[in-house]
């Protein structure tokens, strides 16, 4: 099995998918190679191009393509239609088809952790397009839901994206609604440059579950509060591999060394 990947977006710099589809590869001895491509936002059709010139077989999409991406593909994948945002593209003959695995890498830790979300009160941090693909998997696990957000009009959107019942909220009451939830998830970019947790410690319940999907640093302040009150805690690594295990998948319809994927973020030695 041979071709070439990628990641399109910008910044892409700092995206792990290179380090962790290589190393897939090199496990499975794939004659294969995963790149980052740059993509400014405004030159998404010309980029495209470009991909089609140098024949990846297929590719990741990051912010700021993952909606944009949506008009310009041959076909879509169900779950990519319903929230409205694409990560993952194959190509095959030219064509374009579109699939989100955020949806389902969300999930699949939640899964491992044995975490219970049929009719669990949830509250989502943030609106944006991580949130939708938080919101969605909660839906699709009958997750009663509260969205915190800090402008009306995006809370309204996010409300609007599913046919699931959401309750919407903003920053200031968040302390007291996740004093009251069984599961607290930050799909904000906040714990990225160290900033004040969104979520005080003394709102955490010693057994509730607090996901962080940011994933650098490792350990984000939210993810400190939640460990001293006792609460089992969801790492962003988790959703980050567990969505690139299932592009992995769709791509070269074989399973992903999860494993070799880990080791190649942390090394031996990771969590
Ligand atoms: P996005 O579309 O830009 O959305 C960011 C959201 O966070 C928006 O609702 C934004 O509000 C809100 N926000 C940003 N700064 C805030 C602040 N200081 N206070 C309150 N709200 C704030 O980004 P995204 O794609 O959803 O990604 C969000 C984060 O998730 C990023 O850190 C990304 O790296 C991470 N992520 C992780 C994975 C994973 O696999 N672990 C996958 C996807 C994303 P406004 O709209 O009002 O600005």
């Amino acid at each position: 099995m041979h071709g070439t990947y990628a990641v399109i977006g910008d910044p892409v710099d700092h995206s792990l998918s290179p380090l962790i589809h290589n190393a897939a590869f090199r496990k499975l001895g794939m004659d294969c190679a995963y790149i980052s491509f740059r993509i400014q936002g405004n030159e998404l059709r010309d980029g495209l191009e470009s991909l089609a010139a140098a024949k990846i077989a297929g590719f990741n999409v990051t912010i700021p393509h993952k909606v944009a991406i949506m008009d310009m593909l041959d076909d879509v994948d169900p779950e990519c239609t319903a929230v409205g945002a694409c990560n993952t593209v194959t190509v095959n003959a030219g064509k374009l088809k579109g699939y989100n695995t955020d949806v389902r890498g969300f999930l699949e830790p939640l899964k491992r952790h044995s975490v219970t979300l049929d009719s669990a009160n949830t509250l989502v941090l943030g609106t944006g397009g991580a949130a939708r693909a938080v919101v969605h998997g909660l839906a699709s696990k009958n997750a009663k839901i509260t969205v915190a957000g800090r402008s009306v009009q995006k809370l309204d959107d996010i409300t609007s994206c599913t046919n699931a019942t959401l309750n919407t909220i903003t920053f200031d009451d968040v302390a007291k609604v996740a004093a009251k939830s069984d599961i607290i998830i930050n799909a904000t970019p906040i714990g990225m440059n160290n900033e004040l947790a969104p979520v005080p410690a003394d709102s955490i319940q010693s057994n509730a579950t607090v996901y962080d999907i940011v994933y650098s640093p490792l350990k984000t302040r939210l993810i400190s509060n939640a460990l001293e009150r006792g609460a089992l805690v969801i790492y962003g690594y988790e959703m980050l591999l567990a969505q690139a295990a299932l592009s992995f998948e769709i791509w070269h319809k074989t399973f992903a060394p999860y494993d070799a994927m880990k080791q190649a973020l942390f090394g031996m030695h990771g969590p």
